[in-house]
């Protein structure tokens, strides 16, 4: 939609964003009047600083694509904020599904926010394919760190930004270990 100042507004699940002309973060070559949701841009990665270790928890996947839990790790998870399994989800989590093959398996992974700070989505259930393009920071990251970091879900241990595509975790690859039902 395109209102009377010709700002495109566009709504999506909780909430309507519109283009921000004064966006100082949009990749060389993008107008910002190209740009009608801002969570489906993909900024490019700031250079890391010592590709040779790794992770060096600078939350960039955190801001944008949470990773997903292997069994037994949920219930480590919710331990450690003191709260049960049941509640644990409940609050924080959601339902996704990746494929195997061509099967559907069912996954926890933390609930994205919305710009705002809110859930983005509505936690505690299943969601669809929305979870996966929808770019929202990870519900437990607190703007500098992971708030379960010493239980943090698999993919998010697993996953290093400076690997490339093929050494980092695919969805089937979680949706393995659910499929094998133990902890690895
Ligand atoms: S669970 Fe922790 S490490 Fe994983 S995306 Fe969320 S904040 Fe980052």
């Amino acid at each position: 939609m395109t209102n009377a100042k010709g700002t495109k507004t566009f709504r999506i699940l909780t909430e309507t964003t519109a283009t921000l002309p004064d966006r100082a973060d949009l990749p060389a070559g993008v107008a910002a009047s190209d740009v009608e949701n801002p969570y489906w841009l993909w900024d490019e990665l700031p250079p890391h600083p010592a590709p040779e270790k790794g992770c060096i928890q600078r939350g960039l996947c955190c801001r944008s694509s949470p990773g997903r839990f292997a069994p037994g790790e949920v219930e480590q998870a919710a331990a450690l904020l003191g709260k049960t399994p049941d509640a644990f989800v409940k609050r924080y989590l959601v339902i996704d599904e990746v494929q195997v093959d061509e099967q559907t398996v069912h996954v926890f992974a933390p609930v994205k926010l919305d710009r705002k700070g809110r859930p983005a989505l509505p936690t505690g259930g299943p969601v669809d394919k929305l979870y996966q393009v929808l770019r929202g920071t990870c519900v437990f990251f607190d703007g500098t760190t992971c708030k379960i970091y010493d239980a943090r879900p698999w993919e998010c241990r697993a996953y290093i930004c400076t690997k490339a595509p093929e050494e980092n975790p695919s969805n089937a690859d979680v949706g393995r270990k659910w499929l094998a039902g133990a902890d690895e």
